[in-house]
């Protein structure tokens, strides 16, 4: 075993002993006030709940690094991981490698890889490949393990068969990770997830969760049965965005939380999530989602209340991801969520130029089809969305 291991197995157990579950003043001293020669600052960190049944405590809140990171010194995850977010979250296929390369860089600045906990994700949809991409990733993170690795985005229930789940058992075997499971953005997710907790061999799930969900009775028992299952369950998209002249019809108003912070409380209302996945790209943001994280106020009726009006007048913008609903309604290939959800990116965050990238790889005979052909697609969306019209409006942005 490394030195690296040793102290990360160290770090844990005492972390065990001091943090899980518990509220931040009882954490321990943030990494980044221990630094050689510097008297420690008592600041507090994230509160952490248990990752699974691993037995293994995780900050609630970690930072997502699709975004552009700055090469040299990116003050977000500096300020992040001072603030007791000890965890990011990364995929091969972010900035080609760019997010790999600015994390390895901020943990040659750190000093502490066993610090900092790291998923990282490949898009591999054959299992040697999977396992081949582990190393291109630790290569440019300049890091010997994971303590994560999923594979990304999957949509197929047959990356949940054995011959994936055996690449999982040996990359673990290996140290090469500490964890191994999957991500999924699309609208299969209950199958995969109910095939999970059957199948074994999943560690974690990241999924798309927010306060639009909450009602969903088939995604509810299938986070049920994973739980029960000891899967770590990380939550993604929590911020349900739609443009934000839509965002702005309920007015949203509370006494102790901004909207996004109220978007985020809602889910780790939710005890079955073990942390949030939150892509913050700015330290203004990292205040706000590390405030949210260690405020103990829980939501009050109101601010629930609110977020459900806006659930309700904005469900016409806010696409699920369930493809199988709408694409699957119609001959030949189709892509609807994809071009919407990347319209997302361009609404809602302002990352257009990613937007566009992700935009341009759909064949353009899937993303294009003519509107007289979506009738049947727009009959099978549970949101109501015009998907000919939200498609349009993908293509005069992104096209
Ligand atoms: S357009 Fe509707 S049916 Fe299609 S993925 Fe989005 S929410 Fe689901």
């Amino acid at each position: 075993m490394s030195a690296n291991r040793q102290g990360r197995r160290a770090f844990l157990k005492s972390a065990v002993a001091g943090a899980a579950a518990v509220g931040a003043s009882q954490l321990p001293l943030p990494a980044a006030a221990r630094s050689a020669g510097q008297t420690p600052v008592a600041t507090p960190g994230v509160p952490h709940r248990a990752f699974g049944n691993a037995g293994v405590p995780v900050p609630i809140l970690h930072l997502g690094t699709a975004q552009r990171l700055d090469p040299d010194y990116d003050k977000v995850m500096h300020r992040s991981f001072a603030a007791g977010v000890t965890w990011f979250d990364t995929a091969l296929s972010y900035g080609r490698g760019a997010s790999h390369r600015a994390i390895a860089n901020f943990l040659t600045q750190i000093g502490r890889r066993e610090e900092l906990w790291l998923t990282s994700k490949s898009h591999a949809g054959r299992a040697p490949r999977l396992a081949q991409d582990i190393d291109r990733a630790l290569d440019e993170l300049g890091s010997d393990y994971l303590d994560l690795y999923l594979m990304h985005g999957v949509d197929d229930e047959g990356m949940l068969e054995r011959e994936f789940l055996t690449v999982g058992e040996k990359l673990k075997t290996a140290g090469k990770t500490r964890f191994f499971g999957f991500s999924c953005h699309d609208g299969n997710v209950v199958e995969l997830m109910n095939k999970a907790a059957r199948v074994g061999g999943i560690d974690a799930i990241l999924f798309r969760y927010n306060f639009r969900r909450y009602g969903d009775r088939e995604l509810n028992l299938a986070i049920d049965a994973c739980h029960r299952a000891g899967i770590a369950l990380l939550a993604m998209k929590t911020q349900g965005s739609v443009p934000s002249d839509l965002e702005a019809v309920v007015g949203f108003r509370s006494r102790d939380f901004t909207l996004g912070q109220a978007k985020l409380k809602a889910v780790w209302a939710d005890e079955r999530i073990a942390s949030i996945c939150s892509e913050i790209d700015s330290v203004k943001y990292v205040r706000e989602n590390v405030a949210a994280a260690r405020s103990e106020k829980a939501l009050s009726a109101e601010d629930s209340d609110q977020l459900q009006r806006l659930a309700k007048l904005t469900a016409g913008y806010a696409c699920n991801g369930c493809k199988h609903l709408c694409e699957s309604a119609l001959a030949g290939e189709v892509a609807i969520a994809a071009p919407l959800r990347f319209l997302m990116y361009a609404e809602c965050y302002g990352k257009t130029d990613r937007a566009r990238e992700l935009y341009r790889a759909i064949p353009s005979a899937a993303r294009d089809v003519p509107a007289d052909r979506l009738a049947a697609a727009c009959a099978a969306c549970p949101q109501g969305i015009d998907i000919p019209a939200r498609l349009r409006r993908a293509r005069e942005l992104l096209g």
